[in-house]
């Protein structure tokens, strides 16, 4: 078994970036600025949020940080996004989800202008990412692409089954790996929660993306040898630590990892992904910002 380290892959994507940042302000020139709106006080989102702000700073993009109260209104928000629509200052932006359960959240993500919408949720991106134009992919999709390329794991011909069908990360991925491009071409299996009997899919998989938020769904007697595991999981599980609780996956780790040929852990793998991923769709809305078109076919997926 080997590990998709999410860790070591997001450092060197990070450290790539890193260098694109210095050039840019070699030549005098404003780097690249990631906005990111958070509403309300949970404190996974803010993990999160704080994760991305810091991994600005580490490759030299500029950030800033919305703290939004938990009861702003659902058109007060709109304004906000506008203003960031607006900001010629800034590349790109994310709203952290989920919100506050008196905010639409479809009507939110459809007020973010596409062009600076680095999170790739909005219809357009998932459109046009869907025909095959270039788009903002959404980053964890984008980043379990990139972990499986970085790690020369062949998706052509195989049959991947991905556990899961949300928006933003089961329903993109099943689409681009099953897609005519180089880490596609797979035939791709989508199951969730209706699906019967999970596990005479997951038997067949030559590759299983788990992305359901059930702790230890998918158990050894799930998966066949040799099979390639891709855990998006991240579940809060109680414990007695200081923190008051640990992170595990959609995958009972420790035995799956022995029949797999390679597994991404939790936490430290497609997570980190995610983060790095962000930071590449906002380095290219700033890119595309200078080299229009041309710019745009060549670096996004
Ligand atoms: P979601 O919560 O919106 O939906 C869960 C999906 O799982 C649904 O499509 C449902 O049909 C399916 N599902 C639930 N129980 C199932 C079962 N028993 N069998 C088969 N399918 C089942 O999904 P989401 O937002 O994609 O999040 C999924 C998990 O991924 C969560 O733990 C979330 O925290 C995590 N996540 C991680 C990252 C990351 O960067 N690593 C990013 C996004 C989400």
């Amino acid at each position: 078994m080997q590990l998709l380290d999410g860790k070591k892959t997001a450092a060197s994507i990070k450290d790539e970036i890193k260098q694109t940042v210095d050039a840019i302000k070699l030549q005098k020139k404003r780097v690249p600025h990631l906005a990111a709106i958070l509403v309300g006080d949970s404190t996974a989102s803010k993990t999160y949020i704080n994760n991305k702000i810091k991994s600005c700073k580490e490759v030299g993009f500029k950030s800033t940080l919305l703290h939004l109260e938990k009861d702003i209104t659902e058109n007060e928000l709109i304004a906000q996004i506008n203003n960031l629509n607006n900001d010629n200052s800034i590349d790109g932006f994310i709203v952290q989800l989920p919100l506050p359960k008196h905010i639409n959240e479809e009507r939110v993500l459809l007020s973010i202008t596409p062009e600076k919408d680095v999170d790739g949720f909005h219809p357009i991106n998932l459109g046009k990412m869907m025909i095959g134009l270039p788009a903002f992919i959404s980053a964890t999709p984008k980043g379990i692409v990139e972990i499986l390329k970085r790690y020369n794991i062949q998706t052509s011909g195989k049959h991947c089954v991905v556990v899961g069908r949300s928006n933003i990360v089961g329903t993109p991925i099943s689409i681009l790996l099953g897609k005519k491009s180089e880490a596609g071409n797979a035939t791709v299996t989508l199951c969730h929660s209706h699906t019967k009997d999970l596990k005479t899919y997951t038997l067949q998989a030559d590759i299983i993306i788990a992305a359901t938020g059930k702790p230890n769904l998918i158990t050894a007697d799930m998966v066949k040898d040799g099979v390639v595991i891709i855990d998006v999981g991240i579940n809060r599980i109680d414990d007695n630590s200081e923190r008051g609780y640990h992170l595990v996956g959609d995958v009972d780790f420790k035995n799956v990892s022995k029949k797999s040929s390679y597994i991404t852990p939790v936490p430290g793998g497609v997570g980190l992904m995610t983060v790095a991923s962000l930071l590449q769709n906002t380095l290219a809305a700033y890119q595309a910002a200078y080299y229009p078109k041309d710019f745009i076919e060549e670096n996004l997926l």
